[in-house]
């Protein structure tokens, strides 16, 4: 029996979205010679991983000890954050290294970064104005990194971390 109805045919709906793992870089668009070309995604997250360590690297003494740039508290390196000044959002200055510097989980996560203290240590560290010369370029617009980019900056943090580790023996 017929209701004399049909549901029309559906041209959108719900679809799994695709799951950001490896899996999905291994079957992304590949270059010329076949290896697969990482999505500016997949390249901003490794770039994230390998600056944040490099900062917490940059900021230790000799023992790999890292002090909070903004209570103080000691860590080891491996143990706490690379904390940004200006939110990582902006990512016009997400990876400059004057905005970024080690610490401690508990001021970077729980104290909101401890911003106005952040911005005092690094006026120190790098020269008065600086602080505010961050902000103004954390509220330029349109800043847009392409893959090109991102690779490139991959390929020199690597091996400045790589020079790094060594110096320090860590
Ligand atoms: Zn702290």
């Amino acid at each position: 029996m017929s209701l004399g109805f049909q549901f029309p045919k559906r041209k959108w709906g719900w679809r799994p979205q695709a799951k950001k793992t490896a899996e999905t870089e291994a079957t992304g668009p590949r270059t010329r010679s076949g290896a697969v070309r990482a999505s500016a995604a997949v390249l901003k997250r490794r770039l994230d991983r390998i600056f944040s360590e490099y900062i917490r690297l940059r900021d230790s003494d000799g023992a790999g000890i890292c002090r909070c740039i903004t209570c103080g508290r000691s860590f080891l390196w491996n143990a706490g954050d690379a904390g940004h000044f200006v939110s990582r959002d902006k990512l016009a200055i997400r990876f400059d290294e004057r905005n970024v510097n080690a610490q401690c989980s508990f001021c970077n996560r729980y104290r909101s970064g401890e911003q106005y203290a952040h911005g005092l240590a690094i006026d120190r560290k790098h020269g008065k104005g600086t602080a505010d010369l961050l902000m103004q370029l954390g509220s330029m617009r349109g800043t847009k990194l392409t893959p090109i980019w991102f690779s490139v900056k991959l390929e020199e943090y690597r091996a400045k971390l790589k020079k790094l580790k060594a110096k320090k023996k860590l």
